[in-house]
């Protein structure tokens, strides 16, 4: 199908300077519109970050420290990235407000994950946390300050002192309420500052497997022209972020479309725990965007239809600072029970407006600017309209505490997958479990950013030779993406994109049944039955968004049809995921961690163990309890 017409044509860059790339055109000669050519640009590095939010700029700079000839591909110029968004902050227990320990930290973090994260990356996370708010610190961030100049450090759900028995910790470092777009910037600014070659705005499409079953780099879309690129490289680190737009009312930007994790499921490999997807309890109501935990808090607080705060009733003690699952079924049950606010009494109001104007203007100005556009409401006099809204994927990716990808293999459940890596939202380390609590994924990003930078400069060495790439390296990938382009059913991409978010928000929801996730997987097995009557419009490969979106579209699906069938088959609640019919979490029979296979277009689950241990005799593991707030 695939004819190479030129070889060792050597095409200038304007984007590298690392030069010295292979040229050839492919043709396809099946596609309906005649045949069309694709021309391939070669690349070698020693690794290759795929993405440029938190967790894949933070790898670069650290694979560049490390003498590694890096580059960072990214569908949007990298200060674009979700990262930008954030809120709250970041968890550290750096002690700044009160006596604090990474030690209650992790046991926070463990309560939090509902007892389905792993102990050994949970506590990796907590004790370098203070080291990597540090660092932030000494490469330029922002943070907000106590009156004594410290880094200043906010109430956030879930987090405690003393192993839960010393009351709210103060551990989340926070620049006001823009933390992601300062932590960003900063770190976009210190890549700069390294040799780490950006190719912005190419798309990465998949990842190229050697015949042995390691990875060997990655063919990405050169959106502006069309070209496609294979990056050859000796580790390949997907940092490409969530899939929160599976869902139709979302907190993340259009861009979180889970495309790493599509391309590990094309690869054959498994994602995990993808059936605990976050509701953020504050979402506005029906712009979906984010009103932040920092506003909980800062002291605000959520009063139902009569006024009540309902939060003493569900979590007497943590209250409206209970962890993000347990506010947002407390949030659905009052509305259920006809306690909601509104003409539908379909939603909550957060009250903002007892706090001091000061603290709103100096700690909160983001929201209370989000909220006047938005919302219409001035939160110095109203309450904002909210309601639980997706916000996370606790699943993604399977790593280890280094950052390498696992899979199941014969009676190894955590074999390393040679060459590839995964951080941040992508990954599944697994840090968060069945929940994770607020201001600990900005944490996760530069923690695991960071380590797979360090274990690449353990295993590996700066110029080191590498395997040829197959023969065929790329041409399924081609072959694929030529057939979407030319698609010529019935459907446009938008309105199975719509069906998909629609089934994802009504059948895999912050409350789930049997009933409604049997009719869910029906409905989204269907739903990816309906793509192969996609209809594109474009055809052609200079800034096609109409491709664009239906890969993207397909690399939702893949997640979304991996979620369904993770959730349905999960006969308990835990964390995220709470079923009506399943209400207790069931130890013997679930702690365990679900591994979704995409094979031959269906999902298939196999399971792997929580890891119960720690890494060393610092601190001991946290045997699961009951979880109350
Ligand atoms: C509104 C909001 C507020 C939040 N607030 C907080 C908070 O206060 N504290 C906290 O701890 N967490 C917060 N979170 C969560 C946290 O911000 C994210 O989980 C985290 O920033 C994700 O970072 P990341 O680097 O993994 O991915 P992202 O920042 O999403 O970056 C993904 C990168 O991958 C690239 N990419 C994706 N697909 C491709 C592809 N196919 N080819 C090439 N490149 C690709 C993109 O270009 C982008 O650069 C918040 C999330 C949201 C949505």
């Amino acid at each position: 199908m695939w004819r190479c017409v030129s070889r060792g044509l050597r095409i200038p860059s304007r984007r590298s300077t690392s030069g010295g790339f292979l040229s050839h055109r492919f043709f396809s000669s099946e596609s309906n519109s005649g045949r069309s050519a694709y021309t391939i640009v070669d690349h070698t590095y020693d690794a290759v970050v795929v993405g440029a939010g938190g967790a894949g700029l933070r790898a670069a700079i650290g694979l560049s420290e490390h003498g590694f000839n890096t580059a960072c591909i990214t569908k949007l110029f990298p200060t674009r990235s979700h990262t930008v968004a954030a809120q709250g902050g970041i968890n550290a227990a750096l002690g700044n407000m009160t006596e604090d320990d990474w030690r209650w930290h992790m046991y926070d973090t463990v309560k939090g994950s509902d007892w389905l994260g792993d102990q050994d990356a949970i506590q990796y996370m907590c004790r370098e946390a203070p080291k990597a708010v540090i660092e932030l610190e000494n490469y330029g961030l922002p943070f907000s300050r106590t009156e004594e100049g410290k880094i200043y450090q906010r109430a956030f759900g879930g987090q405690s002192l003393d192993f839960g028995k010393g009351g709210q910790a103060y551990r989340c470092a926070c620049a006001a309420d823009r933390t992601g777009h300062a932590l960003l910037h900063t770190l976009y600014g210190q890549a700069m500052k390294h040799n780490t070659q950006f190719f912005v705005e190419y798309f990465a499409l998949d990842l190229i497997m050697g015949s042995d079953g390691s990875c060997q780099g990655v063919i990405a879309l050169n959106m502006e022209d069309g070209t496609l690129h294979r990056f050859r490289a000796s580790s390949t680190i997907l940092a490409t972020g969530g899939y929160g737009r599976a869902y139709f009312s979302a907190t993340s930007a259009h861009t979180c479309t889970g495309d790493g994790n599509a391309m590990v499921a094309r690869a054959g490999l498994p994602l995990e725990d993808l059936e605990f997807v976050q509701f953020h309890p504050t979402g506005i109501y029906g712009a979906g965007c984010l009103i932040t935990e920092g506003s909980r808090g800062e002291g605000g607080i959520l009063r139902n239809s009569e006024g009540e705060r309902f939060m003493e009733r569900y979590a007497p003690t943590a209250k409206d600072l209970a962890s993000r699952d347990v506010v947002s079924r407390s949030m659905t049950m009052e509305i259920r029970e006809g306690r909601g606010v509104g003409p539908m009494k379909d939603h909550i109001y957060l009250h903002l407006n007892h706090l001091p104007p000061e603290v709103l203007k100096e700690r909160l100005p983001g929201i209370s600017e989000t909220a006047a556009i938005f919302a219409g409401v001035d939160v110095t006099k109203q309450p904002i309209p909210v309601l639980p809204t997706v916000h996370y994927n606790m699943g993604g990716i399977p790593t280890n505490y280094h950052g390498e990808v696992v899979t199941i293999k014969g009676s190894d459940p955590d074999a390393v997958v040679p060459g590839l890596m995964a951080a941040g939202e992508a990954a599944c380390a697994s840090v968060h479990g069945a929940n994770r609590l607020g201001a600990n994924s900005l944490l996760d990003i530069v923690v695991f950013g960071r380590a797979c930078a360090n274990r690449v400069a353990e295993i590996h060495k700066p110029g080191e030779k590498q395997k040829p790439l197959p023969n065929d390296a790329g041409e399924k990938t081609i072959a694929w993406l030529d057939k979407i382009r030319n698609s010529n059913g019935s459907l446009p991409t938008s309105k199975i994109r719509l069906n998909m978010q629609r089934i994802m928000q009504n059948n895999a929801a912050v409350f789930r049944t049997q009933e409604t996730l049997e009719e869910g997987c029906s409905l989204i097995d269907k739903a990816w039955e309906s793509y192969h009557d996609v209809k594109l419009e474009d055809r052609s490969l200079i800034w096609n968004s109409d491709l664009l979106e239906t890969i993207e579209l397909e690399n939702l699906l893949i997640n979304a049809c991996i979620t369904m069938h993770s959730a349905e088959a999960r006969k308990e609640s835990r964390g995220a995921h709470a079923r009506e019919d399943f209400t207790k979490r069931d130890d013997e029979n679930w702690m365990k961690h679900t591994m979704g296979y995409w094979e031959n277009e269906k999902v298939r689950l196999d399971y792997r163990p929580v890891h119960m241990n720690t890494l060393d005799d610092e601190v001991e593991t946290f045997p699961p309890k009951a979880r109350v707030y």
